[in-house]
């Protein structure tokens, strides 16, 4: 049964490329189109909650380290 997870992003850090969106596996992550960090990019973001299963994928692909996962124990 795969885990229930949460990830944070670094507003700042990240610079929108989009790769952790593509390679989610369940869709939770998007860019935030309505928003932009201080470097006017549009970052990414937890959209469904619910649907992260904590498997890592967004933070390896990552190329800036923007993205910490973490494993929700209950
Ligand atoms: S840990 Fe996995 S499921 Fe959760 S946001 Fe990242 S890629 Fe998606
Ligand atoms: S892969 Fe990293 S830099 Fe690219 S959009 Fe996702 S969090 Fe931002």
């Amino acid at each position: 049964m795969p885990f229930k997870g949460y990830v944070e992003i670094s507003v700042e850090g990240c610079k929108g490329c989009g790769l952790c969106v593509i390679h989610c596996p369940t869709e939770c992550l998007a860019l935030n189109m309505s928003d932009t960090n201080s470097y006017s990019l549009h970052y990414a973001y937890l959209k469904e909650p619910d649907k992260c299963i904590a498997c890592q994928n967004c933070s390896i692909i990552c190329p800036d380290a923007a993205i910490t996962v973490y494993k929700k124990i209950a």
